[in-house]
């Protein structure tokens, strides 16, 4: 299906009562008042496009990843979301397959901001730096692959999750020493994570992310966290250290929403106030998957097409829904196109 341009406006209008804006954790001061006025707006997300020109594996059509891009593009173009979040593993290998989809990107009429998958940073050793300027990531976050911004009266917030990782380093550097010395520790005592082509956050990104989360609480912001890997519900395919990262989210007043790929059949949980979703990939299945996020000061409306379903994310229930935990992984697709 696709949603007029007018029927769309109308969705994101609707207005919200103030009250309706309540926390469970701490407030920062005199935040929320104001908070409860801004302005509804929309942003797109697309994970694991993971396009490559190989015939379709394990579920996997990679070489028809492109064309569903491209109508998905034009689609995201008729909506005009504000800009696109880019999950990660924008491909499956090589630097070819990475200038190709950069090449559709650039028919997007709205920004994109990418973050690294495990496929991502695995193309040819000497093609990685122009891969890593081609994605802007030499410009954004100190080019340490992750970064944030404002946006409306909310903060964006990128991890690079692959930034202890044996895929992103090369063996025999102290990074990659790092990485190995980690996954041993996991699968030492069995984690269910324990994998290579998952990896962690360091300490200095996870200070990081605490001092952006804290200046989205003085500024009165509310913070979106966005990463390829998920840290809940807890599955195979989270980072290294999702403990660590979630309690950090959690423990934020601002976190509301933390978005994530690399598990292509998507999951979904709320813990503590913050939403957990993670979107279904693009090149699994012979369906597409991709969602719009209708953001307004009490909730977050996913629309989801192809296999990706729709739901409504309260931003005061999940504050009020503290001590529970609720898991999601309902399979109905919603709209598709
Ligand atoms: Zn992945």
């Amino acid at each position: 299906m696709s949603i007029s341009r007018r029927e769309w406006i109308r969705t994101i209008s609707v207005s919200v009562p103030a009250a309706l804006w309540e926390r469970q954790r701490p407030e920062a001061a005199g935040s929320d008042k104001s908070f409860a006025n801004k302005r509804p707006f929309s942003f797109a997300a697309i994970a694991d496009i993971q396009y490559c020109d190989s015939a379709p594996a394990n579920n996997r059509y990679y070489r028809d990843s492109l064309d569903r891009l491209k109508r998905c593009i034009e689609h995201l173009n008729s909506l005009r979301p504000d800009f696109v979040l880019l999950l990660g593993d924008l491909i499956d290998a090589e630097f070819a397959s990475l200038e190709r989809v950069l090449t559709v990107l650039r028919d997007l009429t709205m920004p994109f901001y990418p973050v690294l998958g495990n496929h991502d940073v695995q193309i040819e050793q000497s093609r990685r730096q122009q891969a890593w300027r081609m994605l802007g990531y030499d410009r954004r976050g100190r080019g340490k692959g992750y970064y944030d911004f404002a946006h409306k009266g909310w903060r964006f917030v990128a991890l690079n999750g692959t930034d202890v990782s044996l895929l992103a380093h090369r063996p025999g550097t102290l990074e990659y020493q790092r990485a190995m010395q980690w996954l041993a520790q996991l699968k030492g005592r069995k984690a269910v994570n324990a994998y290579e082509w998952n990896s962690g956050i360091g300490p200095e990104q996870v200070q990081w992310l605490k001092a952006a989360l804290d200046r989205a609480t003085n500024a009165g912001e509310k913070a979106i966290v966005f990463c390829h890997y998920p840290v809940f519900p807890v599955s195979s395919h989270v980072l290294w250290n999702h403990v660590e990262v979630a309690g950090v989210l959690e423990a934020s007043p601002a976190t509301v929403l933390y978005l994530a790929g690399h598990k292509h059949d998507g999951d979904y949980g709320v813990r503590n106030g913050v939403h957990y979703l993670t979107l279904r990939g693009m090149v699994e299945t012979p369906q597409t998957a991709y969602s719009v996020f209708q953001v307004s000061p009490d909730q977050i409306r996913v629309v989801g097409f192809g296999r990706e379903a729709s739901r409504e994310l309260p931003l005061a229930a999940a504050g009020k829904s503290a001590a529970k935990t609720r898991f999601n992984n309902h399979p109905n697709p919603s709209e598709t196109i």
